[in-house]
């Protein structure tokens, strides 16, 4: 339902400004209406995850004396059930691999995610929730073993899907670095001084920045602290993505 990214570097503020952004971030996107939300950062080699069924201030609650972050990356996500009943455990973030070493947020549907969880099943991926979007974490992390990085093993991943999806990732191994992708379901990217934001719409980071990039049906972009790269599904970078200024009425 809704989605927060966060991605920034010691020198952009405190170590609990990552979760910060994105609690504030998922606070702001409340309007959508949702039953359950969840963060996930990178920890020391490890995603570090917390969710909770029910208000926002169930999360906040769980995250209370952990928000600080060893690493400057934090995804977030407001869900609206549409497979799996709304619980702790198929809320979002969902892990990804046979380490956990993923963890990805989606917005959206899966329409094929019973075949291709068969398929992650027999390889040896278990599943512990009952979302379509499980599947794709663990897609994602098979992709992976193949990969150079995250965001190769992402265009991998989406060209097995079928269905409308927003996604954002992390892997422990690379804890600067959020990788997100769109089709029929919106997403944008903020940009801040030595930070940079994702978000579904642009009330989720709309607090720190009005300066803002559409990313593009079938796009993918790499979010670091520092940089922005857009590509297509194709592979094909897209050298000048569409950049705005958002127009905000402070009172809303
Ligand atoms: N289909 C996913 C689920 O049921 C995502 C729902 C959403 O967009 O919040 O978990």
């Amino acid at each position: 339902c809704g989605i927060v990214g966060y991605a920034g570097s010691a020198a952009a503020g405190t170590t609990t400004r990552p979760s910060e952004v994105v609690l504030g971030g998922l606070s702001r996107l409340e309007y959508r209406g949702y039953d359950s939300a969840g963060i996930a950062r990178c920890g020391e080699g490890e995603i570090e995850l917390f969710k909770a069924s029910g208000k926002i201030q169930n999360l906040r609650e769980k995250l209370a004396g952990h928000e600080a972050s060893a690493s400057n990356v934090a995804i977030g996500h407001t869900r609206w059930a549409t497979h799996g009943t709304p619980s702790d455990v198929n809320s979002h973030p969902h892990l990804g691999g046979k380490h956990g070493e993923i963890a990805l947020v989606h917005n959206g549907i899966i329409e094929n995610f019973a075949s291709l969880k068969k398929e992650l099943f027999e390889a040896g991926y278990e599943f512990v929730s009952d979302t379509d979007s499980e599947v794709v974490a663990h897609l994602l992390a098979r992709e992976y073993e193949n990969a150079e990085t995250l965001t190769e093993a992402m265009r991998a991943c989406v060209a097995h899907l079928e269905g409308a999806f927003t996604l954002l990732a992390i892997h422990k191994d690379d804890p600067e670095t959020i990788v997100a992708v769109r089709r029929n379901s919106p997403l944008v990217v903020g940009l801040g001084e030595g930070e940079n934001f994702l978000g579904s719409d642009v009330a989720a980071f709309v607090d720190h920045t009005k300066s803002a990039v559409e990313i593009g049906q079938d796009q993918i972009v790499t979010v670091t602290a520092n940089n922005v790269d857009v590509i297509g599904f194709d592979g094909t970078p897209v050298a000048e993505p569409k950049q705005y200024t958002i127009e905000w009425d402070a009172a809303s």
